[in-house]
């Protein structure tokens, strides 16, 4: 919508989060099953990196709502073994932002290496680093929330992260690990910076807006690494979202109905909601 990926078709049918009921069935998935589709709609399996369990880097991925038609709407279709069987703990409405936000959010946990008790750094705090906060907690670890907006740090805050500060506040402790979600390269220089040695910044954006000249003898020596973060496998899929039944994770949400898709997307666009915005048929 917003300009910042080029265009692959001339029309497209947004939504890369869709949660519903097969109507349309195959013997594994027979009609009512209930199930999500994301942002993966499905690689070559014939690549260099889908033969090396790295499907989410395939040359020709196949993107929901981006290369093939996505969930604004009230069917859609989708390849079977790339659609996933939902935990019956969760409802459409709190299971649709855990299908792209919550899995790559689970995702950069992992590129980030997060063991269990460390002090990881959440730069950013909208609809992905809000679920991945639970996610931190339930693993033990101690978790530094960095971003814009009193509402996000209020809700930072309410849910428990150790320390909360602005958008580019240096943590007062240094991180074993710290994700950035913002489009921008000020915060990931600025979690650079909040690094013990050996440390690891994690990227979790499709898009920066730059990244700006940074001191390599202060910020990046001494072992620190600096990662991006692309797509998901059907793994990761598969374990966040048992992961997610097993601590009951449960985003928070805004629905809209189908019709006022452009004022939910005013409505991220402002910043106005917390958690995610999803349209409800
Ligand atoms: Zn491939």
């Amino acid at each position: 919508m917003e300009g910042e990926l080029p265009p692959r078709r001339h029309e497209v049918i947004p939504g890369h989060q869709i949660a519903g009921e097969v109507v349309n069935g195959t013997p594994t998935l027979p009609v009512g099953s209930r199930v999500g589709v994301s942002w993966i709609g499905g690689t070559d399996g014939r690549c260099w990196y889908c033969r090396n369990n790295m499907e989410n880097l395939c040359d020709a991925p196949t993107f929901t709502g981006y290369v093939v038609d996505g969930g604004y709407a009230e069917y859609v279709s989708a390849r079977e073994d790339f659609v996933f069987p939902l935990p019956s703990s969760l409802d459409d409405l709190h299971a649709a932002p855990l299908l792209c936000a919550g899995i790559i959010g689970f995702r950069s946990l992992r590129v980030a290496g997060v063991e269990r008790r460390e002090r990881v750094g959440l730069f950013g705090f909208g609809a992905s680093a809000h679920l991945a906060l639970p996610v931190l907690q339930a693993w033990g670890c101690e978790v530094y929330v960095s971003t814009r907006g009193g509402k996000h740090r209020h809700l930072a805050s309410e849910m428990g992260a150790t320390w909360v500060g602005g958008e580019t506040d240096k943590p007062p402790i240094a991180l074993d690990r710290a994700i950035t979600f913002a489009p921008s390269g000020d915060v990931v220089v600025a979690a650079l910076g909040s690094l013990r040695k050996g440390g690891v910044v994690a990227i979790n954006a499709i898009h920066l807006d730059r990244v700006p000249e940074f001191d390599y003898d202060s910020l990046l020596w001494g072992e620190r690494q600096l990662r991006s973060v692309a797509n998901m496998t059907r793994s990761d899929a598969a374990d966040f979202l048992n992961l997610a039944a097993e601590i009951g994770l449960k985003p928070q949400v805004t629905g809209f109905p189908l019709d006022q898709a452009n004022e939910a997307l005013a409505a991220v666009k402002r910043d106005s909601i917390n958690g995610a915005a999803v349209l409800v048929i």
